[in-house]
């Protein structure tokens, strides 16, 4: 049984796409089976993960709107994980989806034969709380959260966090919050000290130890459609997010416990 966290965040470029390709690709180098889901029409993550969105035969538009089986447009990557891939076919279905039926769950349902072939499957959100990301939570035993440590970000989270309670409340009462992670990391700046000590204080256990240092091989790897693992294995980027692996999978033991995340609803 695959646990499969969305990686959500409403606002754009807080790291979400690059949390998703380098976490997948540390995972696989954990020895994890892993499934990363584009569920972006900005095919960001397709792309990073070396597979060109303009080529694409099928996509995770024909998963959610034509209930295609995933299986049929899952594609390997050069990083050893699977992906389901994206481009911007994805933004008709945001609409389409609205009159569906079974509308918030038709990843889930896709997602659910995918179980026995993957340890982890990671979802790519876009940066918005619209069907898509909806469909993601609803498929979701997790929601890992990545963030700038800045004063507007902590008002964005509570925003994302009435959501999630509600999708808890409402379709997934399995749903519980991951984890936080602080993104583009600069401990020198005091502002991010204070947004990181509130952290702390509200989410407790739940605020990843793995801080993700700014590092320009992370933002450098993409234009070569390679995780920053590949790309520059000893940047400070990889290594990062190698630790984050690491911390995650020692949360799960060996991948196949039961989730030690707390619940969202306190
Ligand atoms: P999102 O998916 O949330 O919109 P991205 O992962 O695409 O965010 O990141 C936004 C931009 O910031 C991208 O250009 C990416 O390469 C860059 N970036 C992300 N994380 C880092 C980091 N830790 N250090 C430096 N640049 C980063
Ligand atoms: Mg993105």
């Amino acid at each position: 049984m695959s646990k499969i966290f969305a990686v959500a965040n409403q606002k754009g470029g807080v790291g979400k796409t690059t949390t998703c390709v380098n976490l997948a690709a540390s995972l696989v180098a954990n020895k994890r089976r892993v499934l990363l889901v584009d569920l972006d029409p900005q095919g960001n993550a397709t792309m990073g993960s070396g597979v060109n969105k303009g080529e694409l035969q099928l996509s995770v538009y024909d998963v959610l709107a034509d209930s295609l089986p995933a299986r049929k447009a899952i594609v390997p990557t050069d990083s050893g994980y699977d992906l389901l891939p994206a481009n911007g076919d994805l933004s008709a279905a945001e609409v389409e989806l609205l009159d569906m039926e079974g509308r918030e769950s038709r990843l889930r349902r896709a997602l659910r034969e995918e179980h026995d072939n993957y340890d982890y499957i990671v979802v790519d959100c876009p940066p918005s709380l619209n069907m898509l990301t909806v469909n993601a939570l609803c498929a979701a035993s997790g929601v890992l959260i990545p963030m700038q440590c800045e004063y507007y970000a902590l008002e964005g989270l509570s925003a994302l966090i009435d959501t999630i309670t509600q999708i808890q409340r409402a379709a997934n009462p399995e749903l519980k919050i991951e984890g936080i992670l602080r993104t583009m990391y600069d401990p020198r700046n005091s502002l991010t000290s204070d947004v990181s000590e509130q952290l702390s204080e509200y989410f407790g256990e739940r605020l990843y130890r793995t801080c993700i240092p700014r590092n320009v091989r992370l933002a450098e790897a993409p234009s070569y459609g390679k995780p920053a693992l590949e790309y520059d294995r000893h940047s400070k980027g990889a290594i990062a997010y190698l630790a984050l692996a690491g911390e995650m999978t020692r949360r799960h033991g060996a991948g196949r416990g039961a989730s030690q995340a707390a619940p969202v609803a306190q």
